[in-house]
């Protein structure tokens, strides 16, 4: 079965794919993991990729889908997808791109979190630049001040989560991504995790645990 994660920066979407990796054996495509990773190896791509990126915009969807198809052909099943589609375009190839690999989307997820509560967490969120598990300096505090539980690195501020960046993120949300939820709302397999700003990561986990084995 393969799952995507549809919703805001911020909604959760990073916690809830650690989740579903560390308890259900699944395998997260995160689009921005993989470009970041693109970029800290100093590649030609990363480098393209870090213009929009460090922007807080969109990288063109030509791109990223081409980083995608290459994921695909090694790895196709029991996939999360987190970030990825982020637009209409995206979301067609991606339905194209699992085809040819006689795979299939299975469920899309949509954790909707409301905008003041997303800017809060944005605004307080430090992340481990090794493992990538978030933190939150208020509400998820690591054991250690600014260190990660998982493997000890120096947990950093990505350099989209300053609030000018921010800005522009949810606005490519709101004009790019949000209608992906009218698409997915009435195919098959589509969850609607309602008002989850008020419920902590692990209500919502167990929310989505059980919608999967319906
Ligand atoms: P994320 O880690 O998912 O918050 O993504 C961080 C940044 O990477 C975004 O603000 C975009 O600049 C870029 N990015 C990640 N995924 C995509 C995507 N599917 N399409 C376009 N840009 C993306």
């Amino acid at each position: 079965m393969n799952i995507m994660l549809l919703g805001a920066p911020g909604s959760g979407k990073g916690t809830q794919a650690e989740k579903l990796v560390g308890r259900l054996g699944y395998t997260q495509v995160s689009t921005g993991d993989l470009m970041r990773k693109q970029i800290a190896d100093q590649t030609a791509l990363g480098a393209e990729c870090g213009k929009y990126m460090n922007e807080g915009k969109l990288v063109p969807d030509q791109i990223v889908n081409a980083i995608v198809k290459d994921y695909l052909e090694t790895n196709h099943e029991k996939l999360i997808f987190d970030g990825f589609p982020r637009t209409l375009e995206q979301a067609l190839e991606l339905e194209k791109m699992l085809a040819e690999v006689n795979s299939k989307m299975d469920k899309v997820i949509y954790i909707d979190v409301a905008q003041d509560v997303i800017l809060k967490r944005i605004s307080g969120r430090i992340i481990c630049p090794v493992c990538k598990v978030s933190y939150h300096v208020e509400t998820r505090k690591p054991l250690v001040e600014g260190i990660c539980d998982n493997d000890g690195a120096t947990l950093i501020r990505r350099p989209d989560d300053a609030p000018e960046k921010v800005a522009v993120r949810l606005a490519a949300y709101e004009a790019d991504t949000k209608p992906l939820i009218d698409f997915y709302s009435n195919k098959p397999g589509f969850i609607h995790i309602e008002e989850a700003s008020e419920l902590d990561g692990e209500t919502v986990y167990q929310m989505i645990e059980k919608e999967l084995v319906k």
